[in-house]
């Protein structure tokens, strides 16, 4: 019986070094493709259900990695989370989406609307994060680039939070809510923050139905929108069906696999750009 045990939790043992073995090589192989360059970028249309046309895009990160192969955004975001890493990664999405932007707006016509990045919590915490924001952007029209933050982040210090996005709003930093809907915040406080967009969840998109809560929780996140002067935007719309609720409820901006999944730079301006004629 104590042979049986002593085996059983050597197993164990050696499952558990073999997972941090994992992390630290992944950890290893991340650092090395942050530093090298080796991240990409893909973006995701929006797109206006009145018109039919591009209303914006958000730039998603990817990792291809030799040896791991395509590894899950949630998955090495996580790491470099948990590791530091978070900061030059950040900072590296930020260049280069700003860069990608500035292409598009220079040598492209048809980029409506905003192209947006993901800032995560830590980043957002870092204070000189708004100043290289800032920087970054100044070259830009005002309204072309935002942020998508949680409410969390903005909720875990508010006053800090309001004074941040305070100054990108006045740079003409736009920003959006992520994942509206999933996380706690205190409604009164989001009317103070200088937000200009709700991103509906879609968790809840996916499982609205006439009547069901789902259903409910959707209308009212576009009628509050709506009287605060918001705009919505959908996540996750994969179906007519989803599209032509949404649209009758009074959300326009669609982003989902039913109109467009994330894509390499080159083929989002191949399939929903056009070369400037000059
Ligand atoms: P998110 O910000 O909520 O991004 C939307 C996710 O939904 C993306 O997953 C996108 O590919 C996926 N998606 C879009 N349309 C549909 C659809 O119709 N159906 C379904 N099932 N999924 C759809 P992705 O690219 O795997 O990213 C996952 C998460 O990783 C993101 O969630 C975001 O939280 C994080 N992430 C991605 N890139 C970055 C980044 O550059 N910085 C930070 N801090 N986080 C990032
Ligand atoms: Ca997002
Ligand atoms: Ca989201
Ligand atoms: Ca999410």
């Amino acid at each position: 019986h104590a042979r049986h045990i002593a085996s059983h939790s050597r197993i164990y043992d050696s499952s558990m070094s073999q997972q941090l073995l994992d992390e630290q090589q992944m950890l290893e192989r991340l650092k090395l493709a942050i530093n090298e360059e080796k991240l990409s970028l893909y973006y995701q249309p929006q797109f206006d259900v009145r018109t039919g046309k591009l209303c914006g895009a958000e730039a998603l990160c990817r990792w291809h990695d030799e040896e791991l192969g395509n590894v899950p955004p949630m998955q090495f975001i996580q790491l470099a989370e948990e590791r530091g890493l978070i900061y030059s990664l950040g900072n590296w999405v930020v260049r280069e989406a700003i860069t990608q932007l500035q292409d598009w707006l220079t040598h492209y016509d048809g980029f409506a609307g905003t192209l947006s990045v993901n800032i995560s919590a830590l980043q957002f915490e870092d204070p000189y994060m708004a100043n290289y924001l800032i920087e970054k952007t100044s070259d830009l029209p005002k309204g072309v680039f935002a942020l998508e933050l949680t409410e969390s982040i903005m909720m875990q210090n508010p006053q800090h939070g309001m004074k941040q996005l305070q100054r990108l709003q006045d740079s003409g930093i736009g920003i959006a809510v992520d994942d509206f809907g999933t996380g706690y915040s205190s409604l009164s406080y989001l009317t103070q923050f200088p937000i200009s967009v709700l991103k509906i969840d879609r968790t809840f998109i996916q499982k609205m139905y006439p009547g069901n809560h789902q259903h409910a929780i959707v209308t009212t996140i576009i009628a509050m929108a709506e009287a605060l002067g918001l705009d919505t935007v959908a996540e996750g719309v994969e179906t007519p069906e989803q599209e032509a609720t949404l649209k009758a409820l009074g959300c326009f901006c669609m982003q989902g696999f039913l109109r467009g999944k994330p894509v390499p730079a080159n083929e989002f301006a191949e399939r929903w750009l056009q070369p400037k004629l000059s």
